[in-house]
């Protein structure tokens, strides 16, 4: 294996996915980097099958011989009192234009009058991968919370403020972003796909 190739334009995940995937000791360049440009329709019905879209419409735009992996991910907010939503549409969730203080205002007002312990909620991470003969693995990451009622912090992103750690006693917009790594369902899951990448390297 000579190179991972990460299906984002996000530069906060490549530096995430570049510091947990360091010791495979392999080349890791986001889809730009690679110069890959993807014409992508997340339409499944799961994160990990969101995910298998995303790194297998790159992978079919990989230059013939190209023996790279390709990686994905596909993540989102569940919130067990909106029966799972947003969930896969969290990043549409109110229209994909639409602030997050509006988004995380508008969950905080959806739950009024909710018990804390009703408001459980978690963030979501699959990642899929898809190696050179066209296999595809998918891992799963997952951080229980609670939704708070009201915005804290300003580190992270999205609905961050709102998703408050019992076990912490902050939210995640309150961890510094190593702290973050180390417990988030992002982490969790870039974390088993290097376990079951470097599995098949040894093979
Ligand atoms: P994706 O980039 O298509 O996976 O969209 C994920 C969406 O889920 C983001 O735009 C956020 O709304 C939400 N989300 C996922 N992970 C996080 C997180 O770690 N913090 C806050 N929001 C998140």
């Amino acid at each position: 294996m000579k190179k991972i190739i990460f299906a984002t334009g996000n530069a906060g995940k490549m530096k995430e996915i570049r510091e947990i995937l360091a010791d495979l000791q392999v080349e890791i360049q986001s889809m730009k980097e690679a110069g890959i440009e993807a014409d992508i329709v997340e339409n499944g019905s799961t994160f990990e099958e969101n995910a298998r879209i995303k790194a297998e419409s790159v992978a079919k735009e990989l230059p013939e011989g190209e023996q790279a992996i390709v990686l994905a991910d596909d993540s989102g907010l569940e919130i067990d009192w909106l029966n799972g939503e947003p969930g896969i549409y969290s990043a549409r969730y109110m229209g994909e234009d639409t602030s997050y203080r509006i988004k995380n205002a508008n969950l905080i007002s959806r739950l009024e009058g909710v018990p804390v312990e009703k408001r459980t909620a978690r963030f979501v991470c699959a990642i899929a991968a898809v190696l050179p003969d066209g296999e595809v693995l998918t891992t799963r990451g997952v951080i229980e919370g609670k939704i708070g009622y009201e915005e804290r912090g300003t580190n992270g992103f999205g609905y961050d403020p709102i998703f408050y750690l019992p076990d912490m006693s902050r939210t995640t917009a309150e961890l510094s972003p190593e702290e973050k790594n180390a417990v988030s369902h992002r982490g969790k899951a870039l974390q088993a796909m290097k376990e079951k990448l470097s599995e098949r390297m040894r093979r």
